[in-house]
């Protein structure tokens, strides 16, 4: 018999240089693979678990754009993840 561990793979979030990000994946990653988010950064995929002494972190405004547009969820003018809120235009 075995203890089958379910992940809601939606809810599986990297954590690089503070920031929680996304991606999209089909599978958990092994160890050491690389993780595209969906911002575009690609670190080795490492795993811990979430405690109550975990650091507070920042949700990554571009990943959260990402993802709201390929799931068609509405996008204020205000989102901190467009180019316009970032400076960038
Ligand atoms: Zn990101």
């Amino acid at each position: 018999m075995t203890a089958l561990i379910m992940v809601d793979l939606e809810r599986v979030h990297p954590v690089i240089e503070g920031r929680w990000h996304q991606a999209r994946f089909e599978r958990l990653p092994e160890p050491g693979e690389p993780v595209r988010t969906l911002c575009g950064l690609v670190e080795a995929a490492e795993y811990c678990a979430v405690t109550s002494r975990s650091p507070s972190l920042e949700r990554c405004w571009v990943c959260d754009l990402a993802h709201r547009r390929l799931h068609g969820m509405d996008v204020l003018p205000t989102h901190p993840g467009l180019p316009r809120a970032r400076g960038e235009l």
